[in-house]
Protein backbone atom coordinates (compact mmCIF):
# COMPACT_ATOMS: atom_id res chain seq x y z
CA UNK A 1 0.00 0.00 0.00
CA UNK A 2 1.10 3.27 -1.02
CA UNK A 3 0.91 6.57 0.73
CA UNK A 4 0.40 9.52 -0.91
CA UNK A 5 1.04 13.10 1.53
CA UNK A 6 1.01 16.40 0.71
CA UNK A 7 4.13 18.01 1.31
CA UNK A 8 4.44 21.73 2.04
CA UNK A 9 8.28 21.97 0.74
CA UNK A 10 6.48 21.30 -2.43
CA UNK A 11 2.67 22.05 -2.81
CA UNK A 12 2.56 18.90 -4.35
CA UNK A 13 0.84 15.42 -3.04
CA UNK A 14 3.91 12.86 -3.08
CA UNK A 15 4.52 9.21 -2.50
CA UNK A 16 6.16 8.61 0.44
CA UNK A 17 9.61 7.22 0.28
CA UNK A 18 11.01 6.44 3.23
CA UNK A 19 14.73 7.38 4.16
CA UNK A 20 15.45 3.75 5.26
CA UNK A 21 13.16 1.13 3.74
CA UNK A 22 10.27 -0.10 6.04
CA UNK A 23 10.73 2.48 9.00
CA UNK A 24 9.74 6.09 9.32
CA UNK A 25 11.28 8.59 11.46
CA UNK A 26 9.22 11.55 12.09
CA UNK A 27 8.72 14.56 14.50
CA UNK A 28 5.59 16.72 16.17
CA UNK A 29 6.22 20.27 17.01
CA UNK A 30 4.47 19.54 20.70
CA UNK A 31 2.82 21.70 23.00
CA UNK A 32 4.00 24.52 25.13
CA UNK A 33 2.97 23.46 28.26
CA UNK A 34 1.56 26.87 30.87
CA UNK A 35 -1.77 26.24 30.69
CA UNK A 36 -4.68 23.11 29.20
CA UNK A 37 -4.23 22.79 25.59
CA UNK A 38 -7.33 23.42 23.97
CA UNK A 39 -8.95 21.76 20.96
CA UNK A 40 -7.49 23.69 18.51
CA UNK A 41 -4.31 22.62 19.92
CA UNK A 42 -5.30 18.28 20.03
CA UNK A 43 -6.92 18.62 16.19
CA UNK A 44 -2.76 19.05 15.27
CA UNK A 45 -2.17 15.66 17.36
CA UNK A 46 -5.35 14.22 16.34
CA UNK A 47 -4.66 14.56 12.69
CA UNK A 48 -0.69 13.19 13.19
CA UNK A 49 -2.10 10.05 15.05
CA UNK A 50 -3.93 9.29 12.30
CA UNK A 51 -0.27 9.86 10.38
CA UNK A 52 0.84 7.28 12.63
CA UNK A 53 -1.94 4.84 12.25
CA UNK A 54 -1.74 5.05 8.22
CA UNK A 55 1.84 4.70 8.38
CA UNK A 56 1.20 1.34 10.33
CA UNK A 57 -1.56 0.19 8.38
CA UNK A 58 0.43 0.52 5.49
CA UNK A 59 3.08 -1.98 7.23
CA UNK A 60 5.68 0.20 7.81
CA UNK A 61 7.66 0.95 11.35
CA UNK A 62 7.08 4.29 13.01
CA UNK A 63 9.15 6.15 15.10
CA UNK A 64 7.49 9.21 16.57
CA UNK A 65 8.60 12.03 18.53
CA UNK A 66 6.93 14.95 19.73
CA UNK A 67 8.51 17.26 22.60
CA UNK A 68 7.21 19.13 25.24
CA UNK A 69 8.31 22.73 25.55
CA UNK A 70 8.73 23.29 28.68
CA UNK A 71 11.10 26.56 28.97
CA UNK A 72 10.16 29.99 26.92
CA UNK A 73 9.00 33.05 27.74
CA UNK A 74 5.30 32.19 28.01
CA UNK A 75 6.39 29.04 30.70
CA UNK A 76 8.62 31.84 32.43
CA UNK A 77 6.21 34.24 32.91
CA UNK A 78 3.47 31.98 34.19
CA UNK A 79 6.04 30.09 36.82
CA UNK A 80 6.70 33.77 38.19
CA UNK A 81 3.21 34.45 38.61
CA UNK A 82 1.86 31.24 39.89
CA UNK A 83 4.85 31.42 42.15
CA UNK A 84 5.72 28.10 41.61
CA UNK A 85 9.33 26.23 39.67
CA UNK A 86 9.14 26.36 35.88
CA UNK A 87 9.11 22.26 36.43
CA UNK A 88 6.05 22.42 39.00
CA UNK A 89 3.95 23.76 36.36
CA UNK A 90 5.07 22.13 33.08
CA UNK A 91 4.48 19.09 34.93
CA UNK A 92 1.30 19.57 35.73
CA UNK A 93 -0.21 21.21 32.18
CA UNK A 94 2.01 18.10 30.52
CA UNK A 95 0.19 15.98 32.96
CA UNK A 96 -3.03 16.86 31.31
CA UNK A 97 -2.05 17.06 28.15
CA UNK A 98 -1.03 13.33 28.22
CA UNK A 99 -4.56 12.64 29.54
CA UNK A 100 -6.12 14.64 27.19
CA UNK A 101 -4.58 12.40 24.43
CA UNK A 102 -5.54 9.44 26.14
CA UNK A 103 -8.96 10.63 25.85
CA UNK A 104 -8.53 10.89 22.29
CA UNK A 105 -7.75 7.71 21.63
CA UNK A 106 -3.95 9.05 20.61
CA UNK A 107 -0.99 6.52 20.47
CA UNK A 108 1.74 7.99 22.81
CA UNK A 109 4.74 8.43 20.77
CA UNK A 110 7.87 6.67 21.40
CA UNK A 111 9.81 9.88 22.50
CA UNK A 112 8.40 12.57 24.44
CA UNK A 113 11.67 14.91 24.77
CA UNK A 114 11.63 17.98 27.24
CA UNK A 115 13.30 21.28 25.81
CA UNK A 116 15.21 21.49 29.22
CA UNK A 117 16.62 18.01 28.97
CA UNK A 118 18.30 19.10 25.57
CA UNK A 119 20.04 22.22 26.46
CA UNK A 120 23.43 20.92 25.86
CA UNK A 121 22.86 19.92 22.28
CA UNK A 122 21.11 23.59 21.72
CA UNK A 123 24.71 24.75 23.15
CA UNK A 124 26.50 22.81 20.54
CA UNK A 125 24.44 23.60 17.77
CA UNK A 126 24.73 27.62 18.77
CA UNK A 127 28.44 26.92 18.89
CA UNK A 128 29.07 25.43 15.88
CA UNK A 129 26.68 28.43 13.62
CA UNK A 130 28.86 31.06 15.48
CA UNK A 131 31.99 29.22 14.52
CA UNK A 132 30.61 28.90 10.42
CA UNK A 133 29.33 32.63 10.63
CA UNK A 134 26.05 31.62 10.27
CA UNK A 135 25.04 32.97 14.11
CA UNK A 136 26.61 36.67 15.49
CA UNK A 137 26.77 38.28 19.09
CA UNK A 138 24.33 40.74 19.95
CA UNK A 139 23.76 42.62 23.92
CA UNK A 140 21.13 40.70 24.26
CA UNK A 141 21.74 37.26 22.44
CA UNK A 142 22.84 35.25 19.76
CA UNK A 143 21.02 35.79 16.25
CA UNK A 144 20.84 33.47 13.46
CA UNK A 145 21.83 35.30 10.04
CA UNK A 146 19.25 34.32 7.64
CA UNK A 147 21.30 35.95 4.68
CA UNK A 148 24.17 33.52 5.25
CA UNK A 149 21.30 30.86 4.76
CA UNK A 150 20.45 29.03 1.41
CA UNK A 151 16.87 29.55 0.38
CA UNK A 152 16.02 31.14 3.62
CA UNK A 153 11.72 30.94 3.74
CA UNK A 154 11.48 28.62 0.66
CA UNK A 155 8.98 26.48 3.39
CA UNK A 156 6.60 29.47 3.53
CA UNK A 157 7.62 31.28 0.19
CA UNK A 158 8.82 34.43 2.03
CA UNK A 159 9.11 37.03 -0.24
CA UNK A 160 12.26 38.26 1.57
CA UNK A 161 12.14 41.71 -0.74
CA UNK A 162 9.74 43.33 1.11
CA UNK A 163 10.65 41.62 4.04
CA UNK A 164 14.24 43.53 4.00
CA UNK A 165 12.42 46.77 4.04
CA UNK A 166 10.83 46.83 6.78
CA UNK A 167 12.95 47.83 9.68
CA UNK A 168 11.34 45.47 13.06
CA UNK A 169 11.30 47.59 16.24
CA UNK A 170 13.87 45.37 17.13
CA UNK A 171 16.45 47.93 16.50
CA UNK A 172 17.93 47.92 20.40
CA UNK A 173 19.23 44.28 19.89
CA UNK A 174 21.55 45.31 16.70
CA UNK A 175 19.75 42.67 14.51
CA UNK A 176 21.69 42.81 11.09
CA UNK A 177 18.21 41.61 9.54
CA UNK A 178 14.76 42.12 11.20
CA UNK A 179 14.20 38.63 10.53
CA UNK A 180 17.17 37.48 12.28
CA UNK A 181 15.75 34.87 15.17
CA UNK A 182 16.76 34.37 18.61
CA UNK A 183 18.86 31.16 18.75
CA UNK A 184 19.63 32.52 22.56
CA UNK A 185 18.99 34.95 24.63
CA UNK A 186 21.20 35.96 27.52
CA UNK A 187 20.04 36.22 31.02
CA UNK A 188 17.52 38.68 32.71
CA UNK A 189 15.92 39.12 35.84
CA UNK A 190 12.69 37.93 34.75
CA UNK A 191 14.34 34.08 33.78
CA UNK A 192 15.45 34.18 37.39
CA UNK A 193 16.70 30.89 38.60
CA UNK A 194 15.76 29.60 34.70
CA UNK A 195 19.46 30.18 33.31
CA UNK A 196 21.97 27.75 31.50
CA UNK A 197 25.74 28.17 31.03
CA UNK A 198 26.76 28.29 27.29
CA UNK A 199 31.04 29.45 26.27
CA UNK A 200 28.85 32.40 24.32
CA UNK A 201 27.02 33.43 27.37
CA UNK A 202 24.85 32.06 30.16
CA UNK A 203 21.15 31.88 29.15
CA UNK A 204 18.06 30.25 27.56
CA UNK A 205 17.64 29.20 24.32
CA UNK A 206 15.13 30.64 21.50
CA UNK A 207 12.03 28.55 20.89
CA UNK A 208 13.20 27.07 17.51
CA UNK A 209 16.74 25.77 18.19
CA UNK A 210 14.81 23.59 21.08
CA UNK A 211 12.81 21.87 18.32
CA UNK A 212 16.07 21.28 16.55
CA UNK A 213 18.39 20.18 19.16
CA UNK A 214 15.67 17.60 19.92
CA UNK A 215 15.05 15.98 16.45
CA UNK A 216 18.08 15.47 15.52
CA UNK A 217 19.31 13.88 19.16
CA UNK A 218 16.37 11.44 18.28
CA UNK A 219 15.97 10.91 15.01
CA UNK A 220 19.29 11.97 13.16
CA UNK A 221 20.40 14.32 10.63
CA UNK A 222 17.63 13.92 8.23
CA UNK A 223 14.26 12.94 9.09
CA UNK A 224 11.26 12.15 7.03
CA UNK A 225 8.47 14.15 8.14
CA UNK A 226 8.19 17.17 10.51
CA UNK A 227 4.72 18.60 11.36
CA UNK A 228 3.20 21.26 13.03
CA UNK A 229 -0.14 23.41 12.87
CA UNK A 230 -0.35 25.85 9.61
CA UNK A 231 1.23 28.80 12.09
CA UNK A 232 3.83 27.01 12.43
CA UNK A 233 5.17 27.93 8.97
CA UNK A 234 6.92 30.81 9.45
CA UNK A 235 8.38 31.93 11.66
CA UNK A 236 9.46 28.35 13.72
CA UNK A 237 9.57 25.43 10.60
CA UNK A 238 11.36 28.64 8.19
CA UNK A 239 13.69 28.87 11.35
CA UNK A 240 14.09 25.16 12.33
CA UNK A 241 15.00 24.58 8.72
CA UNK A 242 17.73 27.82 8.45
CA UNK A 243 19.59 26.78 11.25
CA UNK A 244 19.01 22.48 11.21
CA UNK A 245 20.56 22.90 7.73
CA UNK A 246 23.13 25.47 8.54
CA UNK A 247 24.17 23.12 10.94
CA UNK A 248 24.28 19.58 9.59
CA UNK A 249 24.28 20.88 5.99
CA UNK A 250 21.73 18.35 4.81
CA UNK A 251 18.36 18.55 4.34
CA UNK A 252 15.87 18.36 7.65
CA UNK A 253 12.97 16.95 6.59
CA UNK A 254 12.16 15.74 3.92
CA UNK A 255 8.60 16.15 4.19
CA UNK A 256 6.79 19.18 5.97
CA UNK A 257 2.99 18.18 6.94
CA UNK A 258 0.29 21.02 8.66
CA UNK A 259 -3.01 21.06 9.97
CA UNK A 260 -5.29 23.67 9.26
CA UNK A 261 -6.91 25.73 12.28
CA UNK A 262 -10.26 24.73 14.17
CA UNK A 263 -12.31 27.83 13.77
CA UNK A 264 -14.70 29.40 15.95
CA UNK A 265 -17.30 31.79 14.40
CA UNK A 266 -14.93 32.80 11.18
CA UNK A 267 -12.22 33.22 13.94
CA UNK A 268 -8.96 30.85 14.37
CA UNK A 269 -9.35 29.22 17.80
CA UNK A 270 -6.94 31.00 19.89
CA UNK A 271 -6.08 31.91 23.66
CA UNK A 272 -5.09 35.21 22.44
CA UNK A 273 -9.04 35.78 20.85
CA UNK A 274 -10.72 34.10 23.74
CA UNK A 275 -12.70 31.76 22.31
CA UNK A 276 -10.50 29.11 23.33
CA UNK A 277 -12.15 25.32 24.47
CA UNK A 278 -10.92 22.91 26.33
CA UNK A 279 -11.50 18.97 26.17
CA UNK A 280 -12.05 18.98 29.87
CA UNK A 281 -15.28 21.71 29.29
CA UNK A 282 -16.23 19.05 26.10
CA UNK A 283 -16.32 16.21 28.53
CA UNK A 284 -17.74 18.38 31.55
CA UNK A 285 -20.55 19.10 29.18
CA UNK A 286 -21.70 15.17 28.72
CA UNK A 287 -20.06 14.85 25.40
CA UNK A 288 -17.33 11.88 25.31
CA UNK A 289 -13.70 13.27 23.79
CA UNK A 290 -14.19 10.19 20.86
CA UNK A 291 -17.20 12.40 19.24
CA UNK A 292 -14.66 15.90 19.40
CA UNK A 293 -12.24 13.03 17.74
CA UNK A 294 -15.47 11.87 15.46
CA UNK A 295 -15.54 15.77 14.37
CA UNK A 296 -12.59 16.54 13.61
CA UNK A 297 -12.07 13.21 11.20
CA UNK A 298 -15.13 14.70 9.59
CA UNK A 299 -12.81 17.21 7.68
CA UNK A 300 -9.50 16.52 6.13
CA UNK A 301 -6.50 18.03 8.28
CA UNK A 302 -5.58 20.63 5.71
CA UNK A 303 -9.08 22.08 5.40
CA UNK A 304 -10.33 24.63 8.08
CA UNK A 305 -12.67 22.55 10.75
CA UNK A 306 -15.55 24.64 12.22
CA UNK A 307 -16.44 24.03 15.97
CA UNK A 308 -19.85 24.64 17.25
CA UNK A 309 -21.65 22.33 19.86
CA UNK A 310 -24.26 21.04 17.48
CA UNK A 311 -21.95 20.39 15.39
CA UNK A 312 -20.08 18.26 18.06
CA UNK A 313 -23.44 17.08 19.32
CA UNK A 314 -24.37 15.83 15.96
CA UNK A 315 -21.03 13.70 15.49
CA UNK A 316 -21.73 11.82 19.39
CA UNK A 317 -25.08 10.83 17.94
CA UNK A 318 -23.27 9.51 15.03
CA UNK A 319 -20.29 7.83 16.40
CA UNK A 320 -22.91 5.96 19.19
CA UNK A 321 -25.03 4.31 16.30
CA UNK A 322 -22.16 3.93 14.03
CA UNK A 323 -20.73 1.81 17.13
CA UNK A 324 -24.02 0.21 17.47
CA UNK A 325 -23.18 -1.57 14.36
CA UNK A 326 -20.77 -3.13 15.95
CA UNK A 327 -21.69 -6.30 16.99
CA UNK A 328 -20.31 -9.31 19.70
CA UNK A 329 -19.11 -11.84 17.39
CA UNK A 330 -16.32 -11.78 14.84
CA UNK A 331 -17.01 -12.72 11.33
CA UNK A 332 -14.54 -12.36 8.51
CA UNK A 333 -13.40 -8.74 7.04
CA UNK A 334 -14.62 -7.59 3.81
CA UNK A 335 -11.68 -7.24 1.44
CA UNK A 336 -13.60 -5.00 -0.77
CA UNK A 337 -13.99 -3.18 1.87
CA UNK A 338 -10.61 -3.46 3.30
CA UNK A 339 -8.98 -2.67 0.03
CA UNK A 340 -10.94 0.53 -0.54
CA UNK A 341 -10.44 1.87 3.33
CA UNK A 342 -6.65 1.31 2.79
CA UNK A 343 -6.65 3.48 -0.29
CA UNK A 344 -8.54 6.40 1.13
CA UNK A 345 -6.68 6.61 4.37
CA UNK A 346 -2.76 6.46 2.55
CA UNK A 347 -4.48 9.40 -0.09
CA UNK A 348 -2.90 12.11 1.84
CA UNK A 349 -5.31 10.76 5.25
CA UNK A 350 -8.75 11.22 3.71
CA UNK A 351 -10.45 10.73 6.84
CA UNK A 352 -14.02 12.19 5.54
CA UNK A 353 -14.18 9.72 3.14
CA UNK A 354 -13.31 6.94 5.23
CA UNK A 355 -16.05 7.75 7.54
CA UNK A 356 -18.27 7.74 5.01
CA UNK A 357 -17.60 4.25 3.87
CA UNK A 358 -18.05 3.14 7.50
CA UNK A 359 -21.30 4.06 7.16
CA UNK A 360 -21.59 2.31 3.67
CA UNK A 361 -20.21 -0.78 5.82
CA UNK A 362 -23.15 -0.37 8.79
CA UNK A 363 -25.57 0.28 6.35
CA UNK A 364 -24.54 -2.49 4.07
CA UNK A 365 -27.31 -5.14 4.50
CA UNK A 366 -25.83 -8.18 2.26
CA UNK A 367 -23.36 -8.15 5.37
CA UNK A 368 -23.83 -10.34 8.28
CA UNK A 369 -23.23 -8.47 11.68
CA UNK A 370 -20.36 -10.23 12.22
CA UNK A 371 -18.71 -9.50 8.98
CA UNK A 372 -20.17 -5.45 9.65
CA UNK A 373 -18.24 -6.21 13.12
CA UNK A 374 -15.01 -7.53 11.99
CA UNK A 375 -14.56 -4.51 8.88
CA UNK A 376 -15.49 -2.16 11.57
CA UNK A 377 -12.83 -2.90 13.82
CA UNK A 378 -10.40 -3.01 11.34
CA UNK A 379 -11.42 0.37 9.73
CA UNK A 380 -10.95 1.58 13.74
CA UNK A 381 -7.48 0.69 13.67
CA UNK A 382 -6.78 3.68 11.67
CA UNK A 383 -9.91 5.86 12.48
CA UNK A 384 -9.32 5.08 16.73
CA UNK A 385 -13.01 5.24 17.65
CA UNK A 386 -12.73 3.37 20.49
CA UNK A 387 -14.87 0.43 18.89
CA UNK A 388 -15.32 -2.74 20.65
CA UNK A 389 -16.60 -5.87 20.57
CA UNK A 390 -19.88 -5.75 22.37
CA UNK A 391 -20.31 -7.92 25.21
CA UNK A 392 -23.03 -9.67 26.27
CA UNK A 393 -23.52 -8.31 30.07
CA UNK A 394 -24.78 -10.84 32.75
CA UNK A 395 -27.69 -9.07 34.44
CA UNK A 396 -26.98 -7.63 37.82
CA UNK A 397 -28.59 -10.07 40.90
CA UNK A 398 -30.69 -6.81 42.09
CA UNK A 399 -32.01 -6.39 38.49
CA UNK A 400 -32.94 -10.41 39.01
CA UNK A 401 -34.56 -9.78 42.30
CA UNK A 402 -37.07 -7.41 40.77
CA UNK A 403 -37.56 -9.18 37.42
CA UNK A 404 -38.68 -12.37 39.66
CA UNK A 405 -40.59 -10.30 42.27
CA UNK A 406 -42.40 -8.99 39.02
CA UNK A 407 -43.36 -12.38 37.72
CA UNK A 408 -44.88 -12.97 40.92
CA UNK A 409 -46.79 -9.42 40.51
CA UNK A 410 -48.07 -10.45 37.52
CA UNK A 411 -49.15 -13.75 38.44
CA UNK A 412 -51.11 -12.22 40.95
CA UNK A 413 -52.10 -9.34 38.35
CA UNK A 414 -51.20 -6.56 40.75
CA UNK A 415 -50.81 -4.18 37.84
CA UNK A 416 -49.80 -1.23 39.92
CA UNK A 417 -46.84 -3.44 42.01
CA UNK A 418 -45.85 -4.52 38.18
CA UNK A 419 -45.57 -1.11 36.88
CA UNK A 420 -43.37 0.06 39.85
CA UNK A 421 -41.23 -2.49 39.45
CA UNK A 422 -40.59 -1.85 35.67
CA UNK A 423 -39.59 1.19 36.44
CA UNK A 424 -37.01 0.69 39.22
CA UNK A 425 -35.59 -1.73 36.92
CA UNK A 426 -35.23 0.98 34.27
CA UNK A 427 -34.10 3.11 36.87
CA UNK A 428 -31.18 0.30 37.04
CA UNK A 429 -30.14 0.43 33.22
CA UNK A 430 -32.15 -2.16 32.24
CA UNK A 431 -35.22 -3.27 30.14
CA UNK A 432 -38.48 -5.58 30.52
CA UNK A 433 -40.36 -6.74 27.52
CA UNK A 434 -43.27 -8.80 28.52
CA UNK A 435 -43.33 -11.79 25.39
CA UNK A 436 -45.62 -15.06 24.68
CA UNK A 437 -42.46 -16.28 26.89
CA UNK A 438 -42.64 -14.54 29.89
CA UNK A 439 -40.30 -11.69 30.53
CA UNK A 440 -37.09 -10.82 28.77
CA UNK A 441 -34.57 -8.51 30.00
CA UNK A 442 -32.34 -6.46 28.04
CA UNK A 443 -29.87 -3.86 28.84
CA UNK A 444 -30.91 -0.51 27.50
P1 LIG B 1 1.26 25.51 20.91
O1 LIG B 1 1.05 24.74 22.19
O2 LIG B 1 0.68 26.87 20.93
O3 LIG B 1 2.71 25.49 20.48
O4 LIG B 1 0.42 24.74 19.76
C1 LIG B 1 0.42 23.35 19.61
C2 LIG B 1 -0.03 22.98 18.20
O5 LIG B 1 -1.40 23.38 17.94
C3 LIG B 1 0.79 23.60 17.09
O6 LIG B 1 1.06 22.62 16.11
C4 LIG B 1 -0.12 24.68 16.54
O7 LIG B 1 0.17 24.97 15.20
C5 LIG B 1 -1.48 24.03 16.68
N1 LIG B 1 -2.63 24.96 16.73
C6 LIG B 1 -2.74 26.12 17.42
N2 LIG B 1 -3.96 26.69 17.28
C7 LIG B 1 -4.68 25.86 16.49
C8 LIG B 1 -6.04 25.86 15.97
N3 LIG B 1 -6.92 26.81 16.27
N4 LIG B 1 -6.41 24.82 15.18
C9 LIG B 1 -5.56 23.81 14.88
N5 LIG B 1 -4.27 23.75 15.33
C10 LIG B 1 -3.83 24.75 16.12
ZN1 LIG C 1 8.80 22.88 16.81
Amino acid sequence: MDVTLFNTLTRSLEKLEPLNAGNIRMYHCGPTVYDYAHIGNLRAYISWDILRRTLEYSGLEVTQVMNFTDIDDKTIKRSHDEGVTLRKLTKKYEDIFLADLQHLNIKIPQYLPHATEHIGGMVAIVEKLLRDGYAYTTDDGVYFDISKSKGYGALAELDLEAGTQSRIANDEYDKKNARDFALWKFWTEEDGGNVFEASFGRGRPGWHIECSAMAISKLGETIDIHTGGIDLLFPHHTNEIAQSEAFTGKQFSKYWLHNEFVMVDGQKMSKSLGNIITLRTIMERGFSPLAYRYSILGTHYRAKANFTWEGLGGAQTALVRLGSHVGSSMGRINTDYQEKFGQIVAHDLDTPRALALAWEVAKDTSLSTADKTATLLEFDKVLGLGFTLQKEEAVPGEVLVLVRSREDARTNKNWVTSDELRNQINALGWEILDTDKGQEIKKK
